[in-house]
């Protein structure tokens, strides 16, 4: 039965990638394959595998069917070259770097960024050798003036929290194609709304475990590879690919995956980093996210309208002081929005109450609709104060620089109804607002 082509993402999610119906049973849904090993056909075979001369499954470290339909896929919503799905988002992250990096080069990155992948920077990979130069993204310049002969790639998050400015992509993009720097999005807060590679980044990274599983149910991750990119014309940037691997036999990545398409960089990935760090995002887990994804587009919708209607209201309400979300903003923040945004502004928002920390603590413990948790992109709203959680180890001082204020509160906005949503805030607003309502509603 021939195959349903189409470049629309509602349609992809649902029918793009490797799986169409499984061959020996028809199911329809993507499988599970459950499996660590796979029988090889005979000597022959396993060689030819492992010489990679022909494409197969050896062992679910490396490789598994289930990944490999939430992979294809992926890569065909993205408009991709091919993809590998992992762990998590940070593995996904700190991959996307390591592929490209060696003892004494840098990485120049956006200083928007999540905290995680900010200590991966910072000192994880300053332990290994790997420099990273933070820059200010407000003037996409900076990124020339911080590259060197040793710089492999820039860094940057589309749709960061908690500032929330959209990351100037092609403005970046441009520069690093100058300089023969390749540009890596975590584009992980703005799924099917931003491609990208539509705008000349060369890899893209995601945390599945927010919006795309969208469900709240497994951490996982995925680095999609553009294809875009000529990793051979800048030789002596790029050893990683370009020089010959002594762990695979001499292989020179950017030829020995010719017949393959230009997927060196995420080859390399699987072969090498993946093989040897170890890594894989579990089948199951695989599974979850292909659910999720399926119905992505669809829920992105309802993610966007309600998150645009709830920052509206906000930015009406006594007592809150200001409201953060790309649908408020003005001027250069605004035009970048607009540019690199489509269907909607996404589902996280910032807000400030004028009560300072202790309202702030007020309206998280009133809220009854919303869960307070350390997470985003889930189907159902979330909240957290960050001043009392994830950044109470910080001093005032660098909570602030971070763009965390004592009176801070960070949502996530899902997808129930407006009118319940905006109930919900309605009372713990009044509640954050005064302390004794807040008792006598317990
Ligand atoms: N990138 C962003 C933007 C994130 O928000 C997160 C997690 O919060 C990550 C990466 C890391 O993803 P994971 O938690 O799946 O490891």
């Amino acid at each position: 039965m021939s195959r349903p082509t189409s470049t629309n993402p509602e349609t992809l999610a649902l029918h793009g990638g490797s799986h169409r119906a499984e061959t020996t049973t028809g199911a329809v849904a993507v499988p599970i394959y459950q499996t660590t090993s796979y029988q090889f056909q005979d000597t022959a075979h396993a060689a030819r595998l492992f010489g990679l001369q022909e494409m197969g499954n050896i062992y679910t470290r490396i490789m598994n069917p289930t990944c490999d339909a939430l992979e294809t896929r992926l890569a065909a919503m993205e408009g991709g070259a091919a993809a590998l799905a992992l762990g998590s988002g940070q593995a996904a992250s700190a991959f996307s770097v390591m592929n490209l990096c060696e003892a004494g080069d840098n990485v120049v990155s956006s200083t928007d960024l999540y905290g995680g992948t900010w200590n991966l920077f910072a000192n994880t990979l300053k332990q290994f050798g790997v420099e990273t130069r933070f820059v200010d993204p407000a003037d996409p310049e900076n990124f020339r003036r911080a590259t060197d002969a040793r710089t492999r790639c820039y860094y940057a998050e589309t749709l960061p929290n908690p500032k929330l400015q959209v990351f100037p992509i092609g403005e970046v993009a441009t520069i690093g194609r100058e300089l023969g720097v390749p540009l890596i999005m975590d584009n992980t807060a703005a799924p099917v709304m931003c491609r990208p590679f539509d705008h000349g980044a060369a890899v893209v990274m995601y945390s599945t475990t927010k919006w795309i599983g969208g469900h709240g149910t497994a951490i996982g991750g995925a680095v999609i590879d553009g294809g875009n990119f000529d990793w051979a014309k800048w030789g002596d940037r790029f050893p990683t690919l370009n020089k010959p691997d002594p762990s695979y036999h001499g292989a020179v990545w950017t030829e020995a995956t010719k017949p393959m398409g230009p997927v060196a960089y995420i080859v390399r990935m699987r072969t090498c980093l993946l093989r040897d760090m170890g890594a894989p995002l579990a089948p199951f887990n695989a599974f979850l996210a292909i659910q999720g994804l399926e119905t992505l587009p669809l829920r992105m919708e309802r993610h966007n309208a309600n998150a645009t209607r709830v920052a509206g209201w906000l930015a009406g309400r006594e007592g809150v002081t200001k409201v953060i979300h790309p649908s408020l903003m003005q001027g250069e923040a605004k035009r970048r929005a607009d540019a690199y945004l489509k269907g909607g502004y996404g589902s996280l928002m910032g807000f400030e109450l004028a009560g300072g920390a202790e309202a702030g603590a007020r309206f998280i413990d009133a809220l009854k609709l919303f869960y307070h948790v350390a997470n985003i992109g889930d189907a159902r709203s979330l909240a957290i104060h960050p001043a009392t959680t994830t950044h109470s180890q910080l001093s005032l001082e660098d909570q602030a620089l971070s763009g965390v204020t004592p009176g801070y509160v960070r949502l996530s906005i899902g997808i129930e109804h407006i009118d319940d949503i905006l109930a919900d805030l309605e009372q713990a607003l009044a509640a954050a607002s005064s302390p004794a309502r807040a008792k006598a509603a317990e």
